[in-house]
């Protein structure tokens, strides 16, 4: 059984030498090429002084690029570290300084990160832009190596710092098949993927739903289809020109395809799946999608602790007719185990409410260098801590409340702000909605809906709390309504809730 990076490459440079393994744009490249380029990216990587488990870092858009620089340090055991292109240098700096990257490669379009990291680092990393990169492969004389272990750590993905700092999940060959291998044990016809598929990388490579993506095409041997970056028509022209079946977007990402208005006219014959995942999707926006793609729905559950997706609400349990399934975050692949833990940190019965607990061989090994933070994280046993709130009823569908720390406690009552949010997202002048708790002297806290209205439409705050009332409780409807133009969120698609809290809290935390 295949199992690394090594592995997957060598056997697909055999059993599929001229298939497209990864295609940006018009340039092609070959599952033969592809282990050629990788096996010469770990031989320059050791050539230059690099030992296994030095780290390398990447500051760019997703780029053919890229993989290839990963999958070549991996082969050797060198472990890559993605950063998001849309952080700010500061931010760059940060994660730069936090893996102690040897060399940091930036990608088209990147060359002057160099001077905007100048002054900032704490170390004297090599810094590579992407032709000197690409001339560095071409260079490369391919020697032998020792092949990294499963075990051995091959990537170092920061969380998204939804709540705070992003850290480092270390993550091993192992890891990052594991999907691959959970799913291959449903076999069931969504996780066969067919010798004729494409895989289309929409989300950023500094995100397990970027790069997972692109391992995914690897692991099933598939071309991989890259966009530099998420945008609705790159997707559109991939699914009608490229032969893409599958995607994976974040629900954002889902609304931003919906509002273009090719959307409608777009040929969607050869698509046969659309992944979302990462965050909490309004009903009502999936509903309009199963209406709108010609596609089948897949969600997915997972972080970056747990190397992407380990719980999936399969195609047949998105009924939009009302399925009370379409609430459900899906079921724990086979391998994962999921456990729902109460404050006292027992097991609660089925059907209430605690913090998701799990364990699978997809957990990382640890948070790099933040032993306080793994020790919280993972505990004896192997079990990772989600810090998600949710429950799983007696079929062994788990459902996702939200986070714990998001939690809203008004009146000693639990409020969820996704299941606010998506009463309010129905309403029909809402595009977007947040929703958060701020502090209140008689309830402790109480529900605040931050609204952007649609283009051209306008918002009444007792309007809104008057629809919310008519469809949730009464003590988790907002009691108050603010108007905005855009809610602040990260690169992963994520509402910044800790953004739009901090004016209120002011004072308070
Ligand atoms: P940080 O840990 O730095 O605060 P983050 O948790 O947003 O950032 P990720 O690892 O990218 O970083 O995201 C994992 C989180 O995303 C999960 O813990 C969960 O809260 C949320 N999530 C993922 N999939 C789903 C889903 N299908 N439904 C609801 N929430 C989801
Ligand atoms: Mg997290």
């Amino acid at each position: 059984d295949l199992i690394t990076f090594d592995q997957f490459l060598t056997h697909w440079a055999k059993e599929r030498p001229d298939r497209v393994a990864m295609r940006e744009e018009d340039r092609v490249m070959s599952y033969a090429e592809l282990e050629e380029r990788t096996a010469r990216v770990a031989s320059a990587l050791l050539a230059a002084g690099l030992e296994r488990g030095d780290r390398i870092a990447w500051i760019g858009k997703n780029s053919d690029l890229y993989f290839t620089l990963f999958f070549g340090a991996a082969r050797a055991g060198i472990v890559m570290a993605p950063i998001g292109w849309r952080l700010s240098p500061v931010e760059w700096a940060f994660i730069v300084n936090d893996t102690r990257a040897k060399i940091v490669f930036t990608g088209p379009g990147f060359d002057a990160a160099e001077d905007q990291l100048a002054g900032k680092l704490d170390h004297d990393p090599q810094i590579i832009g992407a032709d000197a990169a690409r001339a560095m492969i071409d260079g490369a004389r391919r020697v032998a190596f020792d092949p990294s272990g499963p075990a051995d750590a091959v990537l170092q993905l920061y969380t998204s710092g939804t709540t705070g700092n992003p850290k480092g999940a270390v993550l091993t060959n192992t890891n990052l098949f594991a999907l691959r291998r959970n799913s291959a044990d449903l076999d069931l016809p969504y996780t066969r993927w067919e010798d004729d598929e494409a895989v289309l990388v929409a989300m950023p490579c500094a995100h397990i739903g970027g790069t997972g993506l692109g391992i995914m095409a690897l692991a099933a041997g598939l071309p991989g289809i890259i966009l530099a970056e998420f945008n609705p028509d790159g997707v559109f022209d991939a699914v009608e020109h490229h032969g893409v079946t599958r995607f994976f977007i974040v629900p954002a990402a889902l609304q931003m395809l919906l509002l273009h208005p090719r959307c409608a006219s777009v040929d969607y014959s050869r698509l046969k799946y659309i992944l979302y995942g990462a965050a909490p999707i309004p009903l009502d926006l999936l509903r309009q999608c199963i209406k709108m793609f010609g596609a089948q729905f897949i969600q997915a559950y997972g972080m970056t602790e747990t190397t992407g997706t380990i719980c999936m609400l399969p195609p047949e349990d998105h009924d939009p007719e009302g399925n009370r399934r379409m609430r459900s975050a899906g079921k724990p692949l086979p391998g994962v185990e999921i456990r729902i833990l109460g404050p006292d940190g027992e097991e609660v019965p089925t059907g209430e409410v605690g913090e998701v607990v799990t364990r699978s061989s997809n957990n990382m090994q640890g948070y790099w260098n933040l032993p306080d933070a793994t020790a919280r994280t993972m505990t004896a046993g192997g079990w990772i801590h989600t810090g998600d709130a949710g429950y799983m009823d007696e079929d062994g569908y788990l459902y996702i409340h939200d986070r714990m720390k998001d939690m809203i406690i008004s009146g000693g009552e639990n409020v969820y702000p996704a299941e606010v949010e998506s009463a309010i997202y129905g309403h029909p002048a809402v595009q977007e909605v947040a929703v958060i708790g701020i502090p209140d002297p008689k309830w402790g806290e109480t529900v605040k809906a931050v609204v952007v209205p649609k283009a051209g439409m306008t918002v009444e705050p007792d309007d809104i709390i008057a629809w919310a009332r008519e469809r949730i409780a009464a003590f988790k409807a907002p009691r108050s309504v603010d108007v905005i133009e855009a809610l602040p969120r990260n690169a992963s698609g994520k509402i910044l809730r800790k953004d739009l809290r901090a004016p209120y809290w002011e004072g308070y935390e």
